[in-house]
């Protein structure tokens, strides 16, 4: 037994409802759903944030969620659409410090909003957007 509750469903030491696994990535059923068919996809290997996480594992775990995407769109539970979604760190919602990303079933009048803050209906000058980009152009070593 682990202190990541993920990390112990990957060992088989807490219950989950699988969907898919592989040598990577696992996807099961989230026990809290926003709407019904809501997953969780998660690598194998424990990390807390996303850049933690090695790149075969970043990108595995998208095509995972393609996979469980697809699959749900025809499973016959209600899905119109599908929000993809990962809390990265604490302030950002994560509650379970193991990566994973949401794969969440959508549907017109299901009551689920994102909420904006009051920041978000003033829009920024083009002065300062180009200030933020340059500032994360900088730790990207630049555009080619
Ligand atoms: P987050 O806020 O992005 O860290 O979300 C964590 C998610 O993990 C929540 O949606 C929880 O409902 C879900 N969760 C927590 N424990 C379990 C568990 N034992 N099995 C399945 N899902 C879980
Ligand atoms: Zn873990």
């Amino acid at each position: 037994m682990t202190t990541c509750i993920f990390c112990n469903i990957l060992s088989g030491l807490s219950p989950a409802n699988f969907v898919y696994r592989d040598d990577l990535c696992s996807a099961f059923m989230d026990i809290h759903p926003v709407n019904p068919g809501h997953m969780l996809v998660i690598p194998h290997s424990h990390s807390t944030l996303l850049s933690e996480l090695d790149d075969m594992s970043v990108g595995h775990m998208f095509q995972v969620a393609q996979k469980v995407d697809v699959a749900l769109r025809s499973s016959g539970i209600k899905c119109e659409g599908v929000n993809l979604f990962m809390a990265d760190g604490r302030s950002a919602g994560q509650e379970v410090m193991h990566v994973h990303l949401h794969v969440i079933p959508r549907f017109h009048g299901d009551g689920h909003h994102l909420r904006f803050s009051p920041s978000y209906f003033k829009l920024p000058s083009p002065t300062e957007l180009e200030k933020n980009a340059k500032m994360i152009r900088n730790q990207m070593g630049g555009i080619p």
